[in-house]
């Protein structure tokens, strides 16, 4: 266990460095690994130069494809997928036909033609 403390100095250089880094999408640990420190030094870094967080932590526990209420933007299919309120609930977030709340392959699901019918459990 390192102590970056006197260790590490954050001159203007190594700063504008780690914002130029940061700023290309690069990881913390990848940046970590350039500049010669933890990824640890790197986030705490980033987190006090209050620099843009360009993405989220992905959650291990989700899958990437995972869309959220706070995420979904109006341009994105808004088909619920899973049972509303529990943890997995979340919308399909496909790009979303213009003019339509949802994507094609939802799309063709919501307007179903009658001669089409499908068993409907609602
Ligand atoms: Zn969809």
């Amino acid at each position: 266990m390192t102590n970056m403390m006197g260790e590490f100095e954050w001159t203007p250089e190594r700063v504008a460095e780690l914002t130029k880094l940061w700023a290309t999408g690069l990881s913390a640990s990848e940046i970590g690994r350039r500049m010669g420190i933890t990824k640890n030094a790197v986030v705490g870094k980033v987190r006090r130069l209050d620099l843009t967080m360009r993405r989220a932590p992905a959650p291990p526990k989700r899958a990437p494809s995972v869309v959220t209420l706070d995420r979904l933007a109006s341009n994105m299919c808004s088909w619920p997928q899973g049972e509303p309120g529990s943890e997995d609930f979340r919308f399909c977030g496909h790009p979303a036909l213009p003019g339509k709340p949802y994507c094609d392959t939802h799309c063709a699901m919501a307007y179903v033609p009658a001669k089409r019918k499908v068993g409907t459990a609602a």
